[in-house]
């Protein structure tokens, strides 16, 4: 499995497991990438309170985006579970699991494993869609790069998960000159959430 962080890893093994309830998470409207019950979390960047029109506290979270490659075949979802759900794990010791929003891009691969790992484990979930399926934007409609901007604007922290290439395949990620992984939409994220001061961490799995 590929590297998530060494204080996550103690974290992670020291911990037994309790038998919790599992509530379903929270799911954005998959079209417009809002939150069905509170439309009001999108329009709360992360580390910020929100407020009602009375001033009382209503809302604070903390978004940790996944991330990665779009193109993870059935058969290697196995190896990237895991690891997703590492990150989830550190996401939930860190800012406890009522205040963790996991935020991607709603596409294939490691987009779709993260909602899945969020059903499964009832973590709140944002996908931030694009709106036309092409890099930039079009009539007002986002593209790729305005979303993958959105996602790097709005999280505290991101992982970016990518699909590890042999020494014989080379490096293949036009975005990561010399590293050996597959191409990934989500280096493009995990480079422009980086020049904004945010943590970021690429997580090369095997
Ligand atoms: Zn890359």
């Amino acid at each position: 499995m590929g590297e998530v962080t060494p204080a996550m890893e103690q974290i992670v093994v020291g911990t037994s497991d309790p038998i919790t309830p599992r509530y379903p998470g929270k799911l954005c409207d998959p079209q417009t990438g809002n939150l069905v019950y509170n439309v009001r979390k999108m329009a709360v960047p992360w580390r910020t309170t929100s407020h009602d029109e009375q001033g009382e506290l209503t809302y604070k979270t903390y978004k940790v985006a996944i991330v990665g490659t779009s193109n993870v075949p059935f058969w290697r979802r196995k190896d990237f579970k895991p690891v997703v759900n590492k990150a989830i794990d550190w996401g939930i010791q860190k800012y406890g699991k009522s205040h963790l929003t996991i935020v991607s891009g709603g596409a294939k691969g490691v987009d779709s494993i993260a909602e899945e790992c969020c059903r499964e484990r009832g973590i709140d979930f944002m996908a931030i869609k694009p709106e036309v399926e092409q890099w930039k934007d079009s009539f007002g409609k986002r593209g790729y790069r305005t979303r993958n901007t959105m996602i790097a604007k709005t999280v505290c922290k991101l992982y970016n998960f990518v699909q590890a290439s042999t020494e014989e395949q080379g490096p293949k990620c036009k975005h990561c000159p010399g590293e050996l992984h597959w191409r990934s939409g989500g280096c493009w994220t995990e480079e422009t959430a980086s020049q904004l001061g945010t943590t970021t961490i690429k997580v090369i799995v095997p």
